[in-house]
């Protein structure tokens, strides 16, 4: 069975280097964000040989409470951009930068 479900975009990531990364967009089905206050890309995987899909990823859990957007423990921003932040991979968009 495929599970439909509306979910934020992830309408730009720059992190290249990740697995699911191909032309600054994230292609995995879903990603989870965050670790306590930390709003990092908990589905991040640093690999040489990248993904085949095209289909625009969702963000299907959120675990950054302080967010002004984090609704119930899910996201509810109409989409989300994801970049590096030193060495860290964090959600730009959210509240608490
Ligand atoms: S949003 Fe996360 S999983 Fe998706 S390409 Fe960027 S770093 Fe990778
Ligand atoms: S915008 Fe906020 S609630 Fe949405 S994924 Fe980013 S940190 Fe989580």
């Amino acid at each position: 069975m495929i599970i439909a479900t509306d979910m934020p975009e992830v309408a730009q990531c720059s992190v290249t280097q990740c697995a699911y990364n191909s032309d600054d967009s994230c292609h995995a089905r879903a990603i989870t964000i965050g670790d306590g206050d930390n709003p990092g890309c908990d589905t991040y995987f640093n690999n040489s040989s990248h993904t085949r899909s095209h289909r625009a990823a969702g963000v299907g859990a959120c675990k950054v409470e302080s967010c002004d957007f984090n609704d119930d423990f899910e996201c509810s921003a109409d989409s989300i951009q994801v970049g590096k932040e030193g060495k860290s991979v964090k959600c730009k968009t959210c509240t608490c930068h």
